[in-house]
């Protein structure tokens, strides 16, 4: 039989999708977790994000499926449209033929609702605190990485047995382990609203997740929270680069990039009156993210462009891997996280470097517009859905690590 083990204290850095996921995952093992968060309050910023079935996957894991299904949105199928002549490319179905392949859903839904589920599950656990106005500076791993004593920028230091970093794109405790500077700015802004549904003409809604592709711009737009909202994100390549997130967007510039779009696309951008504008960047995948007793998870491990919708599904993926790995190595929390990270590099490193590709494919022009439209047509090709199979049938937390000689006995 296994000794009760003693409860660890785990810092989390950032009270984000994936840090309040890792609260909720730690807290239920009963250890003591204290989330620090940098921002006044918890919360997200208003946008959609699309989450693959390996994500449902994991909220059936987490207990949260019932959650998540009361405000998301399930839609029928997916499409991608040339932006210029309105002319359909191609259309998947989701809803029932996710489920077949994959065994669950394919779901989009509200940022804020997702974190809010995750929020008030992790108020519902004693043993988590969450704390908000601190903000991680750095660290220090104390003597035989037997804890880590966590610096904040009020000039105060936390210890603790473990520090997990899950301090987003800009992560600050990244820079200590990996050190690889600023993020790469890719070129591509993406402008980002949400409409209720009073506001979307009945002409141009569609329950779908519809991309429209075209050279060097995209626009996707779905229904959010049970079909009451509708979510846009214009994205194209312009040589801005102001740093950071939720930055208001110049209507100017996107109505210039999208000029030669079919009407529809038009009218639709045309009901918007304030966008929120992001410069999008990712990193290079690197195979070790993990100090001793700190390590990273979600965009502090692994930033991704948005283009395979997987950023925070990767992260939840993390938080539920990462439990796996103390459930098992709790005495080694070094050797838990080398695990654990070992467990996720190539799949978040092939999330991230396939992402760029399939920026390539939504924004092509010319031949390569041509040969994608046939090729997709045909059905020689399928984009996302059934030629992602990798991605989106997930992983098996149970079944990541290979047997070494000091893991706990079953
Ligand atoms: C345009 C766009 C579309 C996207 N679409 C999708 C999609 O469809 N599907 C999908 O799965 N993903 C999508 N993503 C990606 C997803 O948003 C991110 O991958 C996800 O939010 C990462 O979660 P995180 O918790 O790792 O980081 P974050 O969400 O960045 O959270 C980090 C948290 O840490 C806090 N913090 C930062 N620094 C400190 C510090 N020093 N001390 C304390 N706290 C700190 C921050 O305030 C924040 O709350 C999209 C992203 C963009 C930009």
């Amino acid at each position: 039989m296994n000794e009760p083990i003693e409860p660890l204290h785990i810092i989390i850095a950032g009270g984000g999708i994936g840090g309040l996921a890792a609260a909720w995952v730690l807290g239920q093992q009963g250890h003591r977790i204290t989330v620090l968060e940098q921002a006044s309050k918890f919360g997200e910023i208003g946008a959609g994000i699309q989450l693959g079935p390996n994500i449902f996957r994991m909220f059936e894991r987490l207990g949260l499926t019932h959650a998540v299904n009361a405000v998301a949105h399930f839609p029928p199928g997916m499409q991608m449209n040339d932006v210029r002549t309105g002319e359909r490319v191609v259309r998947v179905a989701l809803a029932d033929a996710a489920r077949a392949a994959y065994g669950f859903a394919y779901g989009v839904i509200y940022r804020a609702d997702l974190h809010e589920v995750l929020l008030q599950a992790v108020r519902t656990l004693p043993q988590v605190a969450l704390r908000t106005q601190v903000s991680v500076e750095g660290f220090e791993t104390l003597p035989n990485a037997s804890g880590v004593k966590v610096s904040l920028a009020d000039g105060h230091n936390l210890q603790a047995d473990a520090l997990i970093g899950a301090d987003g794109l800009w992560s600050r405790v990244r820079e200590t382990i990996v050190g690889d500077g600023k993020p790469r700015v890719s070129g591509h802004i993406a402008y980002r609203a949400v409409l209720p549904r009073a506001e979307v003409p009945a002409h141009l809604w569609s329950d779908d997740v519809v991309l429209w592709g075209g050279e060097k711009t995209h626009l996707v737009h779905y229904p959010l929270r049970r079909g009451e909202l509708f979510n846009l994100v214009a994205v194209f390549h312009s040589s801005k680069y102001d740093e950071g997130w939720n930055s208001f967007g110049d209507p100017a510039e996107l109505t210039e990039r999208f000029a030669q779009a079919a009407p529809q696309v038009r009218e639709l951008l045309g009901k918007i009156n304030t966008w929120k504008m992001w410069v999008l960047c990712d990193r290079e995948p690197v195979a070790n993210w993990s100090q001793g007793p700190v390590t990273l998870l979600g965009d502090a491990a692994h930033p991704m462009l948005q283009y395979l919708a997987q950023g925070a599904g990767q992260a939840i993926e993390d938080a539920v891997v990462l439990g796996a790995a103390i459930a098992r190595w709790p005495r080694d929390l070094a050797q838990a996280f080398v695990q654990y990270q070992k467990a996720r590099y190539l799949r978040t490193g092939r999330v991230q470097l396939t992402a760029r590709l399939y920026g390539d494919i939504y924004h092509a022009s010319g031949v390569q517009r041509e040969l994608r439209n046939h090729l997709f047509q045909s059905g020689q090709e399928s984009p996302g859905f059934a030629g992602l199979q990798w991605m989106y049938k997930g992983i098996d937390p149970d079944n990541l690590f290979a047997p070494t000689e000091d893991a706990s006995p079953s």
